[in-house]
């Protein structure tokens, strides 16, 4: 071990478990690519500002997560709690919105920060696939969102998730209820930490875990009893659509979104096996986001699913994800002779498209075979001087141990035509 360990809070993926992160993240990604998303990428770090929009209610995302700093020249910059946001400031930034092709569709993959207690599920660095719908207003759309993300957990072969939907309603209808809902919470029995967020942003209350809270909100104003007509109307249709489509959900009146921009359609995909931290994945509409960051109104919806956690959720449920083999064929070639008529027939495998490897440094035949078995592959070719000499390579089955000569100029062919 080095002096050195990976910061708090933050883990490595290392090799076998890291394929189950690539094939989850390209497991989201498919149903998104089919539906006319495009892919887009964005920095790590942006303008704090961004962020720390400073209007509004503020959340703990904004204020205690996230980590700022100040660059040798000057600049307020921070590390990205999220992904909406610099999502949408690259789409006003390349006026993307403007191209009369409305709602712009993305979708990005990437690591984000928040400086939080970190236990397990939760870390200072982790990774979300995400998908924005910026630019219209249209029930289909967040509807769209909810399916593809179901879609992409159940192609992962997930069953024990479930989805909670609520609406946060809109300018109109919210501040009324906010109102409502802070007028009750003064008259709890609630902490000083607690009767501020009450006041900075009274919806967070509501998600509050601790039972002694939970218990004392049982009667607590909800926002389903003050939506306005038209955030109802629009709410009825997304539930319409989700059910048509066959996707189960549960109608969460106290769900509330840890960033403050959600207006009407809000959802949590969560995972029962997980513990505390189950939710796998969030999003919904934000309808003034793209105000509050200085461009035109823009009515949009998005959502961000955790790799970290789709992958405990996967271990929680027990799937087995199928991986492509890493390896199909090992070489091992014995005497320097071998070595480069070997590594020939490697590099020709590999422009064939098949996962090879070759032993490298200098084993014996023991020390190489172990490494064949260790890569997993199918099929080892051994090859020796007396091979050679007979114009021939052993090719070993690595599943029944039989193993017979094949000539040398045959050999990739023999091979393409087995695995190909
Ligand atoms: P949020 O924007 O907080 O709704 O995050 C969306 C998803 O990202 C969550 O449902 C989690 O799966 C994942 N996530 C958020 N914060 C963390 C964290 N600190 N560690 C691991 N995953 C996280």
């Amino acid at each position: 071990m080095s002096t050195f360990q990976a910061p708090k809070g933050t883990y490595d993926l290392i090799p076998p478990e890291s394929a189950k992160y690539l094939a989850v993240r390209e497991a989201i990604a498919a149903p998104l690519r089919n539906s006319g998303y495009g892919y887009i990428e964005t920095p790590g770090f942006e303008n704090v500002e961004l962020f720390a929009r400073g209007v509004g209610e503020s959340t703990d995302i904004v204020t205690k997560e996230m980590y700022a700093f100040e660059t040798k020249g000057g600049d307020q910059l921070a590390l990205r709690p999220e992904g909406t946001a610099s999502v949408l400031r690259a789409a006003l930034e390349a006026n993307l919105h403007k191209l009369g092709n409305l709602p712009v569709k993305l979708w990005y993959s990437g690591s984000y920060y928040r400086y939080e207690r970190p236990q397990k599920g939760r870390y200072r660095h982790f990774s979300q696939v995400g998908a924005e719908a910026i630019g219209a207003e249209d029930p289909a759309l967040d509807a769209e969102l909810i399916i593809l993300a179901d879609q992409a957990y159940r192609s992962l072969g997930l069953r024990n998730f479930r989805i909670l939907l609520n609406s946060l309603g809109d300018k109109e209808c919210r501040p009324v209820y906010r109102e409502a809902l802070q007028n009750f919470l003064r008259g709890l029995d609630l902490d000083e930490e607690t009767l501020r967020r009450a006041d900075i942003n009274p919806l967070r209350v509501l998600d509050d875990k601790r039972p002694d809270v939970q218990k004392q909100l049982t009667d607590a104003p909800l926002l389903r009893d003050y939506l306005c007509d038209a955030c109802k109307a629009y709410h009825e249709e997304v539930r319409e659509l989700i059910t048509a489509a066959g996707v189960s959900f549960e109608d969460d009146p106290k769900l509330v979104r840890g960033l403050d921009y959600y207006t009407r359609t809000t959802f949590e995909f969560v995972h029962d096996g997980l513990g505390s931290q189950s939710a796998v994945g969030g999003g919904g509409r934000y309808d003034g986001l793209s105000e509050m960051i200085g461009g035109p109104a823009l009515p949009s919806v998005g959502w961000a699913l955790g790799v970290d956690r789709t992958v405990l959720a996967l271990e929680a449920e027990g799937v087995e994800l199928e991986l492509p083999a890493s390896t199909s064929v090992f070489a091992v070639p014995l005497g320097d002779e071998a070595r480069r008529v070997l590594f020939t027939k490697v590099t020709e495998l590999r422009k064939l498209g098949i996962a090879a490897d070759f032993s490298y440094g200098s084993k014996g035949l023991k020390g190489a075979m172990k490494s064949a078995n260790r890569s997993g592959a199918r099929y080892t070719i051994v090859a020796g001087e007396r091979d050679l000499a007979e114009g021939v390579v052993q090719l070993k089955d690595m599943e029944s141990g039989d193993q017979r000569a094949v000539g040398v100029n045959e050999i990739v062919a023999e091979l393409e035509s087995k695995l190909g």
